[in-house]
């Protein structure tokens, strides 16, 4: 696929949101009568049609399996295939002593790592007995759950690095939990439920330096080009395209060679052999060693498109454009009484605002939300027990993309003030 294919999207101008929404055919509708504020993109972004347009032209000329042929269409397919790794390395900040795997999304990756630490056919596993994981209190179940099964199923114990009753972690908690038998630290760049930012550099350092692996979940932080591996010294990042204006059902795990060189495999069959017996097997190199079976080719091309996009539109002032709108929705939701916003504090915090109103429930909000036609999240965010620790049962939450204006933010304004003396 053609390197070229998103980019100068935006030519030289500052990102100007109407002209990114006219490049989103799914944008052009309106709701229940109403123009779509689509607000939802912490949950998934939309995705333009630079990037539809690279996947369509896949399918229709350059289809075929990956690696197996020696005809032209496969090897256009090998090609574009690794392109796209070549690429998305480029925008997560990896370098000669990285590799990426594709996997299905964030929590294909997540599990590829914990389970993939845990069973070592070869060599010593990267989790034994006796080990402590520290998961940070602030995550998506995703970097959770597979952490305690990791454990169960390697004897470690698993530790929760608490966030204070703010949603906020601090450095010297961590100190506290780190110990000699520490193998792991988990935490994400952007907590989805709440949009609050841990201080992970100072997070990953004091952990990195305890011996530990660190781990982050940059789900939310990689669409808006924030993911760095290198800069940030991690030593894994896991993340889902469709959450940075790409397909679902395609991600990655990127990480440093010589630790992901130690996973075990667990996707067993074609492409990720070296030998096979009848009776056993010897496996590939990384990446194809981790990548067993037929990847989702014509995804990985749009993923590879969606990081030209997302490199694109962070190069022309993203970040000041999302830190703009959530000023402004924080500004304007402040002033309605009886609603408290979590993590208002800017500094700290990514394109997402969720909120709790104290007499209305978040399903009511955004079900009169969405007749006003905007887009919102409510509920728990597949966070339950960082709802419970901030001793909360839903917010509701609005999540911003390049593509949402002012107005629109306006419109969630009006749309939960009115919502909320609607139920009083
Ligand atoms: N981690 C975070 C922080 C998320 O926001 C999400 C998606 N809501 C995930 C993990 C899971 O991502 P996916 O469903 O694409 O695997």
């Amino acid at each position: 696929m053609n390197d070229a294919v998103a980019t100068a999207i935006l030519g030289d101008a500052v990102l100007d949101p109407r002209e990114v929404a006219r490049q989103f055919p799914v944008l052009e509708q309106s709701v229940h009568g109403k123009p779509l504020a689509y607000l939802d993109n912490a949950a998934t972004t939309q995705t333009p049609a630079a990037v539809l347009d690279a996947m369509r032209r896949f399918e229709q000329h350059d289809r075929a399996n990956i690696h197996r042929g020696v005809h032209t269409l496969s090897q256009r397919a090998t090609d574009a295939f690794e392109a796209a790794r070549a690429t998305v390395k480029r925008l997560v900040g990896a370098d000669g002593r990285h590799e990426l795997i594709f996997t299905s999304g964030t929590t294909d990756a997540l599990n590829l790592l914990a389970q993939g630490m845990v069973l070592a056919p070869e060599g010593e596993p990267l989790l034994r007995a006796g080990d402590e994981i520290i998961v940070s209190g602030l995550e998506h179940h995703a970097n959770l759950i597979p952490w305690q099964q990791a454990a169960r199923r390697a004897g470690a114990s698993l530790r929760i690095l608490k966030p204070d009753a703010e949603g906020r972690i601090h450095v010297q908690d961590l100190r506290a939990l780190l110990s000699n038998h520490t193998r792991v630290l988990a935490i994400t760049q952007c907590a989805n439920a709440t949009g609050y930012c841990p201080p992970l550099r100072e997070l990953l350092a004091v952990a990195a330096d305890a011996g530990a692996i660190t781990v982050i979940d940059a789900a939310q932080s990689v669409g808006h080009g924030q993911l760095d591996v290198a800069a940030l010294g991690c030593d894994f990042a896991a993340f889902s395209a469709h959450k940075m204006y790409g397909p679902m059902g395609t991600g990655a795990l990127v990480g440093r060679r010589d630790l992901l060189e130690r996973l075990a495999p667990l996707r067993f069959g074609g492409d990720m052999v070296d030998t096979v017996s009848f009776e056993e097997a010897t496996f590939a190199d990384l990446p194809a060693r981790l990548e067993g079976g037929t990847p989702n080719v014509g995804g990985i091309v749009g993923m590879a498109a969606a990081a030209r996009y997302v490199a694109d539109l962070n190069a022309h002032g993203l970040s000041a454009h999302l830190a703009a709108l959530r000023a402004h929705g924080v500004e304007g939701l402040r002033q309605i009484p009886g609603l408290r916003i979590l993590n208002p504090d800017a500094a700290e915090a990514e394109a997402i605002i969720s909120f709790v109103s104290d007499n209305v429930h978040p399903h009511d909000i955004g079900t009169l939300l969405d007749e006003a036609g905007v887009a919102v999240r409510t509920g728990h965010h597949c966070a339950q027990p960082l709802m419970r620790h901030l001793g909360i049962v839903a917010t509701t939450r609005a999540s911003f993309a390049a593509y949402n204006t002012h107005q629109q933010v306006d419109q969630l304004i009006a749309g939960v003030a009115s919502a909320i003396k609607f139920f009083q």
